[in-house]
């Protein structure tokens, strides 16, 4: 029990929730220093052509080697650098950071066809930052081509985006940069409006594959789920678009995704997120 802010009031005192409250204000305090310490480190996770199985990307995915709580992920921290701002700070690195990887990667495996990086990007650098001239940056800084980037927006993130975002996301597009919608799915997905965007992928939520979540035969635990899944990939690629679908984890799940046309798969199937060197490794070969 403890007094509850001087007042004559006794409340619970639940010792767990205080001590998440208190790890997350010593990390929202400790954010911006460090990233000038250096504290992130990217982890990177293959994207997969589901038709030969052969590695075309790899999406870029942060994690703070936090000196007193360890390797965080990014659910502990990123809602808290959108927040206070300093995600614009840590998306830049980002950037950076996955771009030069890209170029590295093409620079030591010359006779391998180049992989590209897809990085997220969270509204607020869509917003209040120069995202192109950041991206323009960061490329020719790189010398890593527009091509083997793509950003990845969540729905809503775009989603009656006129105005500013519109206009960055067109600008990134027609640099040659690819833009990705990210859990699409989860949020007030509008097809028709978004083929309307200059997005080239959709990146289909996990919650869709784990509909299909069943060895070989025998009922789906959601048999609805790979009906609407296939009607979205119809319906994607009738407007242009590639599909990308997260969390494949089985062999089974990637077979029935790649019977009903998705294109390119991610997941535990493949590979979980790795260090920079474990990708090198994988550069040519067949994943699946
Ligand atoms: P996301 O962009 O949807 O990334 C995919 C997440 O699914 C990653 O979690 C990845 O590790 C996880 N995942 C991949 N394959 C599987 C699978 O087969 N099964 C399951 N259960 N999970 C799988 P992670 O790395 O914890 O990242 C979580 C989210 O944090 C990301 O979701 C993204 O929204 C955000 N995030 C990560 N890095 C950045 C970044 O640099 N900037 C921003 N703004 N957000 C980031
Ligand atoms: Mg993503
Ligand atoms: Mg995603
Ligand atoms: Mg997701």
């Amino acid at each position: 029990w403890a007094k509850a802010d001087g007042k004559a009031r006794w409340t619970l005192f639940d010792p767990e929730r205080n001590a998440h409250r208190m790890t997350r204000q010593a990390l929202a305090s400790t954010l911006r220093p460090a990233i000038e310490r250096d504290e992130f480190v990217l982890e990177y996770q293959p994207l997969v052509c589901m038709e030969d199985g052969r590695l075309r990307g790899v999406e870029a995915l942060v994690r703070w080697n936090h000196p007193q709580f360890g390797m965080l992920t990014p659910n502990r921290f990123i809602g808290l650098a959108e927040e206070d701002g300093s995600i614009v700070q840590l998306g830049r690195w980002v950037l950076a950071t996955a771009c030069r990887q890209a170029r590295q990667w093409q620079l030591d495996h010359p006779d391998e066809p180049p992989i590209f990086v897809s990085v997220n990007v969270a509204v607020r650098q869509v917003w209040d930052s120069d995202l192109v001239a950041d991206v323009a940056e960061i490329l020719a800084e790189t010398g890593l081509e527009p091509q083997l980037l793509q950003l990845e927006l969540t729905e809503s993130a775009v989603m009656g985006s006129a105005g500013r975002p519109l206009q960055a996301l067109q600008a990134l597009s027609d640099m040659g940069v690819g833009i990705a919608i990210d859990d699409f799915g989860t949020g007030y997905s509008n097809l028709a409006y978004l083929s309307r965007l200059p997005v080239s992928v959709l990146k289909l939520d996990g919650s869709f594959v784990r509909g299909f979540q069943y060895e070989g035969e025998g009922v789906p635990p959601n048999p609805a789920d790979e009906v609407v899944v296939e009607a979205m990939i119809q319906l994607a690629h009738r407007l242009g678009l590639t599909v990308t679908a997260e969390c494949v984890e089985t062999s089974a799940q990637a077979a029935r995704l790649r019977r009903i046309g998705c294109d390119t798969g991610q997941g535990w199937l493949y590979s979980r997120p790795v260090p920079p060197d474990r990708i090198s490794g994988l550069l040519g070969l067949v994943v699946r």
